[in-house]
């Protein structure tokens, strides 16, 4: 016999995302199919994330305060570049001190600390990937072997050198309060 399901095999479907469940606890896993494991509300339309969407911002909110708690305190440095959570980022003291006078005149709160960035700087292409790419569907297998790679490799390695791209990171791991640098800096904000 080579059938799939036992003649008596209970076929179960999710009425909200129609997805088919033949396990043999069909019927609990299409009941809780698209129920969000952490309060047990339904996740709404075809959502295919495993949480709802309330309890997916929750989890991202905390993993974020985790990483903002282990990130480590340093002192303010002028010719360094921060941002706020990956919102702004301030490229100097200029910047930062408007935004902070801008956070005030519109009676918003300063925000707790500001994150250092780091420089990001140009990028690179495989010419392995780039042939093996061109050849794959038109050619034998060990056409890639036959091609001079390593060639192309140091044409684009200078090409990409020439390239300016610079990004500023958004990561979360060097952290300095902002209450200290207005205090540090004697900053003075007009209302
Ligand atoms: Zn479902
Ligand atoms: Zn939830």
């Amino acid at each position: 016999m080579n059938a799939k399901f036992e003649r008596d095999q209970k076929i179960y479907q999710c009425r909200n995302c129609e997805r088919m469940f033949a396990t043999e606890t069909a019927f609990e896993d299409a009941e809780k199919c698209c129920i969000c494991p952490d309060c047990g509300k339904p996740k709404g339309h075809k959502n295919g994330n495993t949480q709802c969407e309330e309890c997916m911002h929750k989890s991202w909110a905390e993993t974020k305060a985790k990483k903002i708690k282990k990130a480590e305190t340093v002192k303010y440095n002028p010719n360094l570049v921060y941002h706020n959570d990956n919102e702004h980022w301030y490229h100097d003291e200029d910047e930062l001190y408007s935004s902070l006078e801008d956070c005030l005149a519109d009676k918003e709160d300063l925000p707790e600390y500001v994150f250092v960035s780091n420089k990001i700087e140009g990028f690179s292409l495989d010419a392995y990937n780039i042939v093996e790419n061109a050849v794959i569907d038109i050619h034998h297998e060990d056409a890639v072997d036959k091609i001079d790679v390593n060639g192309l490799q140091e044409i684009l390695d200078k090409w990409c050198s020439k390239q300016e791209v610079v990004s500023w990171s958004g990561e979360i791991k060097q952290k300095v309060l902002v209450d200290d640098i207005i205090k540090e800096q004697g900053w003075e904000f007009e209302n």
